[in-house]
């Protein structure tokens, strides 16, 4: 896995003196490109070496990590099932995620609540056997999910003085943070949490790494730029995004990676960077957002 490393130069950037790079994970595969193979490596590497029968894993019906978990497992010879939160509907990811041969469960809200808290009901509400399945929480927020992103820093090749993704659970944010301790003397990290007021997202980023966290290496985390919620959009924004793809051929996805480079424009405009940064941003992929947009 070595996802490539690509300048990105436009207008902003260029007006703003600062180099930007943008380290394309979305072309890691067609189909699940982006971090969530990052996260999945090494889950499915343990779960094969315990000997398990397929991956159980739980999301909302438009979830990246669901369709990643259903193509990646089917790809290394694992079954999947996932529990999906709320009533049965049809969608593309689901639709991706069945022709992988992952089994759908829907769980009421109230009962997709529970699980949440108390991680152990997902065999109860699927039915299947604990010894036979390995569980992958929400989003794929596990340990071994850090491990994996943490690779990806090892990859980046030039000096830089900042590391920039957008966050939804946060594990990618904690993978580059180990990925950066390990990797980098001097890079500081950027977050864009995509929810509102998302900046709660630290606390889970430190349970998750316990005492690897380190809060001298966030130079920045905010979601002043979540345009007020998961998936909440509107017309400016909507408009930027396609301008950019028309100026320099890149397309971010309106819900995660759309909001970070409107953030870094945004940041870059009020004099943020100082003159003669480099900054590295992920793009995480999830085209497949732009869907009924
Ligand atoms: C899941 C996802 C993220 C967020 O990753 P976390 O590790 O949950 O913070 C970002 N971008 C895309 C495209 C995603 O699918």
């Amino acid at each position: 896995m070595n996802s490539p490393l690509q300048s990105f130069i436009t207008p902003w950037t260029y007006k703003a003196q600062v180099q930007l790079y943008l380290k394309r994970e979305d072309f890691l595969h067609p189909e699940y490109g982006g971090n969530k193979i990052r996260k999945l490596k090494y889950i499915v590497e343990e779960a094969l070496s315990q000997n398990k029968k397929g991956l159980l894993t739980c999301g909302g019906a438009y979830s990246n990590h669901i369709r990643a978990t259903a193509v990646y497992s089917a790809e290394r010879g694992l079954k999947s099932l996932a529990l999906i939160r709320g009533e049965e509907v049809d969608n593309e990811t689901l639709q991706v995620a069945q022709h992988h041969h992952m089994q759908l469960v829907f769980v009421p809200r109230d009962a997709y609540r529970a699980l949440r808290e108390n991680p152990s009901l997902a065999f109860e509400l699927s039915g299947v056997d604990e010894s036979e399945w390995y569980y992958i929480p929400e989003g794929g927020h596990h340990p071994l999910a850090v491990k994996g992103v943490a690779e990806l820093v090892s990859e980046i090749d030039i000096p830089y003085h900042y590391l920039a993704t957008a966050c939804g659970t946060g594990t990618t944010f904690a993978g580059l943070m180990v990925g950066v301790q390990h990797y980098s003397h001097a890079a500081q990290l950027m977050g864009f949490p995509v929810l509102n007021k998302g900046e709660f997202l630290l606390e889970d980023i430190q349970s998750l790494l316990g005492e690897t966290f380190t809060k001298d290496r966030i130079h920045y985390f905010s979601s002043e730029f979540a345009l007020g919620g998961y998936a909440k959009t509107h017309t400016e924004y909507l408009t930027f995004l396609r301008d950019v793809e028309k100026e320099t051929g890149v397309l971010f996805d309106p819900i995660y990676n759309g909001k970070m480079i409107w953030g870094l424009k945004a940041l870059m405009e009020r004099g943020f960077f100082p003159k003669g940064s480099t900054i590295v941003a992920l793009h995480t992929g999830g085209q497949q957002g732009w869907a009924g947009k």
